[in-house]
């Protein structure tokens, strides 16, 4: 990665071409990589997300080992497993840093009272609009990039993803060091080094988001967001959209890249 190295320099303005030589040197390096050429150009003006899935898992022990350090955040929606908190707080534990909590303006009361009782069966894609996509907006609006734990394999939706890419809906990069990878290389890793995950994965739950949009699937835990909003065509809450649906055409960046 020598050679990419030098034609990276912080601030350094990502044009459309830039970013498809990035994205093609990415597909034969690794998330270390990635992750290290990110911090270089972006600093603590990136930031991790993460639901505490294993990619998430992945990611920030990897930070952790190469000493990045950069804020990391969850969209907490009040709707999450006992579990998944529990998690939150080892990792804080483990690697002896705070994770940002990002809530959404309303309770689950106050979303009640105004929208009317359980929005996530009647109008999913407002719900989630209302407790991830518009609280993640506001997050982000004052960074540069986000890194995120998305990769192809997960799902049809995410099959064209980049190792970097323009998000028009937050205004920021997205850096996904994992684009490449499949779920059978994240848990041999996490499970070569003893890191910790959601329980609820040994328990059935390939995918884990919230409590009234998780169901545990058969077989064991695999690639794919299975058990996610059960009984409908929705596949994602709207925080990652497809790049080429964002994009209209992929990699295309905005002029300045903030
Ligand atoms: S995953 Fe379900 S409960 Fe959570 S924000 Fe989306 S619709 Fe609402």
């Amino acid at each position: 990665m020598q050679k990419l190295k030098e034609k990276i320099i912080p601030n350094q303005k990502l044009s459309p071409e830039l970013l498809d030589n990035l994205n093609a040197q990415f597909e034969v390096a690794g998330p270390d990589e990635v992750l290290l050429w990110a911090y270089h150009t972006f600093g603590s003006d990136m930031t991790l997300g993460t639901g505490f899935g294993p990619s998430g898992m992945f990611l920030i022990y990897r930070l952790w080992e190469l000493g990045v350090e950069i804020p990391i955040f969850y969209l907490d929606t009040n709707l999450l497993f006992d579990e998944t908190y529990k998690l939150k707080d080892r990792i804080e534990e483990r690697y002896d840093f705070e994770i940002t909590r990002v809530t959404p303006e309303l309770s689950v009361d106050e979303q009640a009272e105004k929208y009317g009782d359980e929005l996530w069966n009647k109008n999913p894609n407002r719900c989630c609009y209302l407790r991830k996509v518009r609280p993640l907006r506001n997050y982000l609006s004052d960074k540069r990039a986000w890194v995120t734990g998305i990769r192809r394999s997960q799902s049809e939706s995410r099959r064209d993803t980049q190792f970097v890419e323009w998000d028009p809906e937050n205004n920021v990069v997205k850096i996904n060091p994992l684009a490449s990878w499949t779920g059978d290389e994240v848990w041999n890793y996490i499970r070569s080094k003893g890191l910790p995950y959601n329980p609820l994965h040994d328990e059935g739950y390939p995918s884990i988001g919230c409590i009234p949009c998780t169901q545990p699937a058969d077989g064991k835990t695999d690639d794919r967001r299975t058990g996610r909003w059960n009984g409908s065509d929705k596949t994602e809450c709207g925080i990652h959209l497809p790049t080429q649906q964002k994009n209209g055409k992929k990699n295309k960046l905005t002029p300045n890249n903030k």
